[in-house]
């Protein structure tokens, strides 16, 4: 007797071999029916004998295709109608799309083994890919997941990969991106002196110009890198001079994960994360040294090839450690459009290698590292983008168009809440453009109308992102407090709407209720209820404003003022420089000076009085800088950071740190004292706050909470205390995760009219 039954799958199900495998199943569980892709994910009608369809739908629970990531699955008992096959049906296109674009994903290993196998038509094809691997969301135009959809519609198949694409019983089967030699796109290579055209040919030619120690722009899945020989310090410090990048680590490529292993201090969590999907970037501490590549820092970010190019170039005698960075100059985004590049890295790369395939749009290297409470994702882009981080409860579409520094959006869409990759820094003309290509790309991906959409922005009223969103039309925008997002986003990524916690935010700069410079907050609350500021940092003042965060003598200016007896500073030990006077005498004046609590610029003050009294040349180098200096000591005395009336108080921490410099005391031990004090100081406050609130969770976000040494500290000090510590993991805790929390307390009407001075900002800079 025959039954039969429908049943819906959702989540990252298109674009990964979901349906061929759903064929498979079917055929080998003798059913018949159909198998589609719906705009709300895979939806299989299955009917024939009772044990077969529940071993059917047993195999679909447990055994999906390894790219898939399944969110749910729906069964429902269906009348049989008398089908006497399986096929797969052609995609439907209905009102709305919800199904989740996959992320791109690394080349398998079974078309590896094809890529070098010289009898198989697809021998060193930089192209080649399947339904396991290969491109997805730099490829896709428009949903649903077809190939008419995608950048690859200009490649018409040839019998060969028809076939393939046709065969159910084929790895290729509704392979989008399917191609071969004979009907695909290939790469060549451009020089002043030559061009090579053909992928196998301009490959070699590729290798052996980065052997000589020639800067390569290379066309990547989401963009160009810049590459070079990372053991060549010439080459290297030619990259850093032609790019204008002077000090930021250079993004590495090892050639297989035995070279990282011998480049990096690799543990087993460090090894699953660079062999992850996502084949991120990976932070750890460095066993090498490469001169130029990481100035001044003990660690190297690591990433291992994830295109058939990359192991084609590798296998062609490339040098087998690579400098492989975004090609840009310095602040502006990824490179990815072919004109652009050449226009843009003319004077920076000596070479070209450019691959035919169109990439959709930008997407950059991820960067992650496995922290003391886990992974940690601190710049989300390739291979996690744009996945669903988070099920928010909202029936509205919503837009958050995050923070000016180190910018992502998320859109609400259907409760899923769908994280942008990184997208930089909005002060750069390329990467507010960028900006406004994701809107529309995000937008129009989910077919979201744009008058339906609430639009939640920064309460910055100076933000570019807030002038932006201003103009998107619709509702009536919504402002979120910084901070605030910063902790919402802890808890956002946990589904933890009600739950009340302590929240830590320590970050560099953002706006805060008062319109001051905040960055050193405490509150109490939840997503759903609002968090109540209860504690922060003592307020010093800052002269000169954010743009103090380029000079940390800047800085310590603005906290020092507050010190009795302060010592002659431009002497020595500390030799600030003039700046120092200068922005004294702003503070005197009462000109240009804003009040702060913010940490990262009392870690910036910290820092000058250590020796750091140069221009920083990326956000948070200063702070970088103390926390390595601190962890070259053993663990000495905390420097006092009391914590009493709702203020935790800087000036014994500073003035210890002056006492010792003067004392002539070892600065990586002063450095030490400054960091563990400000986590005892930390500590004791959060003990305080939780038994006085009757609170045992505590969640810490922001930009200053990259600082793995302040977290290992604050692991062991909160340890014998019966509180439990959140922080990011599936977004970064700097500024790139505040759109996810902006999002959340937006969800639960947790955030305020956009006021109407955005409004004439707006009318400034687009009229
Ligand atoms: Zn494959
Ligand atoms: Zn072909």
């Amino acid at each position: 007797m025959a039954s039969a039954c429908s049943i819906r799958v959702r989540g990252v199900v298109q674009g990964v071999g979901f349906r061929p495998f759903v064929y498979r199943l079917a055929r080998a569980n003798t059913l018949a029916g159909w198998v589609l892709n719906g705009e709300e994910g895979v939806e299989i009608f299955v009917e024939g004998a009772q044990p077969g369809l529940q071993a059917f739908v047993q195999d679909l629970k447990t055994q999906p295709p390894p790219a898939a990531s399944i969110a749910q699955i729906e069964v429902h008992a269906a009348a049989p109608v008398g089908l006497n096959e399986f096929t797969i049906r052609e995609s439907q296109h209905r009102e709305r799309p919800t199904v989740r674009i996959s992320p791109d994903l690394p080349v398998c290993d079974d078309c590896r083994k094809e890529l070098f196998d010289p009898a198989d038509p697809r021998y060193c094809y930089p192209y080649i890919n399947c339904t396991n691997c290969g491109p997805r969301y730099t490829v896709i135009v428009g949903l649903p997941y077809d190939r008419h959809n995608t950048t690859m519609k200009h490649w018409p198949l040839d019998d060969y990969c028809d076939a393939q694409y046709h065969d159910p019983g084929s790895r290729r089967f509704h392979a989008q991106p399917v191609a071969c030699p004979k009907c695909g796109p290939s790469y060549s290579l451009f020089s002043d002196v030559a061009i090579v055209h053909g992928s196998a040919a301009s490959v070699r030619k590729a290798a052996q110009l980065l052997n000589d120690g020639s800067i390569l722009a290379v066309k990547g899945l989401g963009g160009y890198h810049l590459a070079c020989d990372a053991r060549n310090a010439a080459a290297v410090a030619a990259l850093r001079e032609r790019k204008y990048r002077r000090e930021k680590p250079f993004a590495l490529m090892a050639s297989d994960i035995d070279v990282a292993r011998g480049l990096v201090e690799l543990s087993e969590e460090a090894e699953a994360l660079l062999l992850s999907t996502a084949r991120p970037i990976v932070l750890a501490p460095a066993k090498t040294e490469l001169p130029g590549v990481a100035p001044g820092n003990d660690e190297l970010g690591v990433m291992l090839p994830y295109t058939p190019l990359h192991h084609l170039l590798f296998a062609a005698g490339a040098p087998e450690i690579l400098v492989m960075t975004s090609a840009n100059r310095s602040s502006e985004p990824i490179a990815y459009e072919d004109d652009e590049a050449l226009d843009r890295l003319g004077g920076i790369a000596d070479a070209f290698l450019i691959g035919e395939r169109p990439i959709a749009r930008r997407v950059d290297d991820s960067v992650a590292r496995v922290g003391t409470f886990g992974p940690v994702i601190l710049r989300r882009a390739r291979g996690y983008a744009p996945g669903a981080v988070a099920t928010i409860p909202s029936a509205c579409s919503i837009l958050a168009v995050g923070a000016d520094l180190k910018n992502s959006l998320t859109l609400v869409v259907d409760g899923q809440a769908f994280v942008s990759q990184h997208i930089g820094d909005l002060g750069d003309y390329q990467s507010l453009r960028a900006f406004q290509e994701t809107v529309r790309d995000l937008i129009s991906m989910y077919e979201v109308r744009p008058a339906d959409l609430i639009v939640v922005h920064d309460s910055h009223p100076q933000y570019l992102s807030t002038a932006h969103a201003v103009t998107l039309g619709g509702r009536q925008p919504v402002a979120v407090q910084h901070h605030r997002a910063h902790l919402a986003s802890v808890l956002a990524e946990r589904g933890e709407w009600e739950t009340r916690v302590l929240g830590v935010t320590f970050d560099g700069t953002g706006y805060g209720d008062d319109g001051s410079i905040w960055g050193g907050e405490i509150f109490v609350g939840s997503v759903s209820t609002g968090f109540e500021r209860i504690a922060h940092l003592r307020s010093a003042s800052l002269p000169g404003g954010d743009a103090a965060a380029q000079y940390p003598v800047q800085a310590a200016a603005g906290f020092l003022a507050q010190l009795d007896g302060q010592p002659n500073l431009i002497a020595i030990p500390f030799s600030f420089p003039q700046r120092y006077l200068n922005a004294l005498e702003l503070i005197r004046k009462d000109v240009r000076t804003f009040p702060t609590t913010s940490i990262g610029r009392l870690f910036d003050a910290a820092a000058a009085l250590l020796g750091f009294t140069r221009e920083v040349t990326f956000e948070g180098q200063a702070a970088m800088w103390l926390e390595q200096l601190a962890r070259s000591a053993a663990l000495t005395e905390p420097y006092p950071f009391p914590f009493a009336s709702g203020e935790l108080d800087f000036r014994p921490l500073l003035q210890s740190v002056i006492r010792d410099r003067l004392l002539g005391r070892d600065r990586r031990k002063i450095a030490r004292a400054f960091q563990r004090g400000l986590s005892q100081g930390l500590c004791d406050a959060l003990v305080a706050i939780c038994q006085m609130q009757n609170l045992d969770i505590v969640a810490l976000s922001g930009g200053v909470f990259q600082n793995e040494l302040l977290l290992q500290d604050l692991k062991t000090l909160l340890e014998t205390e019966r509180i439990e510590i959140w922080t990011n993991h599936a977004v970064p805790p700097n500024d790139g995760g505040i759109s996810l929390g902006q999002a959340a307390l937006a969800a639960f009407g947790q955030c305020e009219r956009s006021t109407e001075m955005a409004r004439s900002q707006d009318e400034n800079n687009y009229a």
